[in-house]
């Protein structure tokens, strides 16, 4: 039996979790949830799944029956747990994800930003405890199932990418696209803000600072490859060329599933790809002019230090301006590199640092979008 706490019950990885416990009832039992502000879909999962512990933003409005409130970090690390699954989103999963590792629990990662911003810290956890991060995400599930047996290292990681809705369209067209048009992803039903990510590839950019910390593989041997089958999800090039892929139909609650019950394959809640439906499978290079948010975050992961944490902050401060409507998609790879470029470095070496860098970039991003003399601020006068 794997006993799990699920940090971010209430998201769409969250509620993809669950439906894959419902399917594993045998081998996976919820000892603890977390949510946030969902206080409705919170209690019904307490009814249902009848953990021991659980947290909320809103504590006083959950109806929690006989189930006992506790602080995230005090859940990640409760003796009755093997698994924590932090499924949270932006800096939220950061601590407790610390917490898990140093108490030697396994962790199972969904939360992108917290390998993004924390890579060195999380790893040094894991390192000193011997515990093990599976990766939640379909793109690093493909990696480590690819890695799984091989005693040699990766030569090259070739990171797939939908493409979001817009990767073959012009310029002119990207500056006009609306957020709703922007939501409407082509394959995966998401999150709003890594739908945004998607769109402009810097959720790539975060997958590819998240493979260099997850199998430890330096950002010149990882490259991006547009894939808008959304079949294969990744592949792993050795040094005799040869290649290995993981390929099945684009459905987060296998890789969920996988990472619950690694190193054993269940039969999934996903189903098999229908190979006389399967015609073509295209792979094309990535266009970083017009998506300089992968550039921008391959540059922040290799300057390393606080500027991949200042590229997350920046990043989710712009894709709020842009659901809300204040600057236009392109903006928010403008706000984001000028962020970068206006930082002032400090060494990662604490969350503290980390988390002060983000403060910082979601700041900056404010006050440079809303300033009467802003380039952005004149554009959007004019439109
Ligand atoms: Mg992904």
């Amino acid at each position: 039996m794997n006993r799990v706490a699920l940090l971010g019950s209430t998201g769409s990885i969250g509620t993809q979790t669950l439906q894959v416990v419902r399917h594993l009832r045998d081998v996976v039992e919820v000892v603890a949830l977390t949510a946030g502000q969902n206080a409705r879909l919170l209690s019904q999962q307490l009814a249902e799944f009848r953990p021991r512990l659980y947290h909320s933003l809103v504590p006083e409005q959950v109806d929690c029956g006989d189930t006992h409130l506790a602080t995230p970090e005090e859940i990640a690390t409760d003796d009755r747990i093997d698994t924590v699954i932090v499924a949270t989103e932006g800096r939220a999963g950061l601590r407790p994800t610390l917490a898990a590792l140093t108490h030697g629990k396994r962790v199972a990662l969904a939360n992108k930003e917290v390998l993004v911003m924390a890579g060195n810290l999380v790893r040094e956890a894991a390192q000193c405890t011997g515990a093990a991060i599976m990766p939640i995400d379909s793109e690093h599930s493909a990696i480590w199932q690819c890695l799984n047996g091989e005693t040699t290292t990766a030569e090259q990681v070739l990171l797939t990418a939908s493409g979001g809705p817009f990767y073959d369209c012009s310029n002119e067209r990207l500056s006009n696209v609306t957020a709703a048009e922007a939501l409407a992803h082509p394959i995966w039903a998401m999150g709003s803000k890594i739908t945004i990510d998607s769109a402009t590839l810097m959720n790539k950019g975060l997958e590819v600072i998240e493979a260099h910390w997850l199998f430890d593989v330096p950002y010149e041997k990882i490259q991006v490859l547009i894939h808008p089958e959304c079949i294969v999800h990744s592949m792993v090039e050795f040094i005799d060329g040869s290649v290995k892929a993981q390929l099945s139909s684009p459905d987060m609650t296998l890789a969920i599933q996988y990472a619950l019950t690694y190193p054993e394959r269940l039969r999934a809640l996903t189903q098999p790809l229908a190979w006389d439906a399967v015609r073509t499978l295209t792979f094309l290079p990535v266009d970083t002019d017009r998506f300089a948010c992968l550039r921008l975050a391959r540059d922040a992961g290799r300057a390393g230090r606080t500027y991949p944490a200042v590229l997350c902050g920046a990043d989710e401060e712009a894709v709020d301006l842009f659901l809300a409507g204040a600057i236009r998609l392109p903006d928010i790879a403008n706000l984001v590199d000028r962020a970068l470029q206006a930082h002032n470095p400090a060494d990662a070496t604490s969350l503290e640092a980390i988390i002060a860098a983000d403060d910082w970039a979601r700041d900056y991003v404010k006050r440079h979008c809303s300033s009467p003399n802003n380039r952005l601020a004149d554009s959007r006068g004019t439109t």
